[in-house]
């Protein structure tokens, strides 16, 4: 249950009613959402002050989501959200094919700026490109760190794209968000509570990747965290699962994202290059991605996917990346153009 105040009440009228229900058993932790200062009760039960809640004139709502997660459900929030990531509009499917790509891991300021023009050539509107990597194995590159993120950042504003990267450690949070328009929060990482609470507090957006054998209540969970931190610019995105299947390296899970349309009000994009680990399966994917609602993608490309230094199986090149872009335009088109006319009809 989440009792939301109007924006701007006064914090005095806001105590009055912590302190109400807290001599009546019930602790609650106090957030803020899209501006509204909300309660939400930790322990015990807020329905014994119902009455008193409802007559009171700063509260506008009491919502009970029913669900487990509640700042990240429709109950809560019934508009989808839009995610503003620099120039692009995450979650707002009338803007077009939302597309993230570059490679795996920035490797060079000569291979990130090719990558930046190669993806921006064909259309995308978010760069992409690791400079902290979770590897699985300690001897395998770990990534250029920070004089990556300068090198991304740089080959960003050349080609005019907003940058996306990923973020490993709570302590680096502040760093990795000096440059980066959209902090990536990995699949290894989903439930690194305090990573989840830092990014909540970065005032920056944040990507966060479906952990490898999440729940969708465990995934959903986790961007509470973030929002629970007043932070509600959450882009959620589907990776893979793993499963008995050996053919691939992960799963994509599609079922999730009407499942997560329908449930959450924040956006889903789907990750089919970590989610099969096999370039040939990126354009199929992708647009089985679109077909169920997937409100973005995110993809590998690299100038020569190789020699890339990291998934380099996974890796599309700029041919490949092109003519993928062209199907998918004309896929996206379709698919509003349906959607148009079934809301309007
Ligand atoms: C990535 O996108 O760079 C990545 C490492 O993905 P995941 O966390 O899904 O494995
Ligand atoms: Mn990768």
């Amino acid at each position: 249950m989440l009792v939301e105040f109007a924006k701007n009440t006064p914090q005095p009228k806001i105590d009055e009613i912590v302190h109400l229900l807290d001599n009546a058993g019930c602790r609650v932790r106090s957030m803020h959402c899209y501006g509204h200062p909300v309660l939400r009760a930790v322990s015990g039960h807020i329905n014994g002050q119902m009455r008193e809640l409802q007559a009171n004139s700063y509260i506008e709502r009491i919502v009970d989501a029913s669900t487990p997660w509640e700042l990240v459900s429709r109950a809560y929030h019934q508009d989808d959200t839009v995610v503003q990531v620099g120039s692009a509009r995450v979650g707002d499917r009338s803007e077009g094919l939302m597309m993230i790509a570059g490679p795996c891991s920035v490797e060079s300021e000569e291979q990130i700026l090719k990558a930046a023009h190669i993806v921006k050539a064909h259309g995308a509107s978010i760069l992409r490109g690791g400079a902290f990597k979770p590897r699985t194995s300690p001897y395998s590159f770990q990534g250029l760190e920070e004089k990556g993120l300068a090198l991304l950042r740089k080959a960003g504003d050349t080609v005019g794209l907003p940058v996306v990267t990923e973020v490993l450690d709570a302590g680096d949070v502040d760093m990795v968000a000096s440059y980066a328009d959209m902090l990536q929060v990995g699949s290894r990482n989903m439930q690194n509570f305090k990573l989840l609470k830092a990014v909540g507090r970065s005032g920056k957006p944040v990507m966060l990747k479906r952990g490898m054998s999440a729940q969708l209540s465990e995934f959903l969970l986790s961007a509470e965290y973030i929002l629970s931190e007043g932070n509600s610019d959450v882009v959620l995105c589907e990776r893979g699962v793993r499963t008995f299947a050996d053919y691939t390296r992960n799963m994509l899970d599609l079922n999730i994202v009407p499942l997560i349309r329908d449930t959450s009000h924040l956006p889903i994009i789907v990750d089919p290059s970590h989610g099969s680990g096999d370039r040939k399966l990126i354009e199929p994917l992708c647009m089985a991605a679109l077909s169920v609602g997937a409100q973005g993608l995110m993809v590998e490309v690299h100038p020569d996917p190789d020699h890339s230094w990291s998934d380099s199986e996974q890796t599309i090149t700029e041919a490949a990346f092109g003519e993928l872009m062209g199907k998918l335009q004309h896929l996206d088109g379709w698919l509003n153009a349906e959607s148009y006319t079934e809301t309007n009809s």
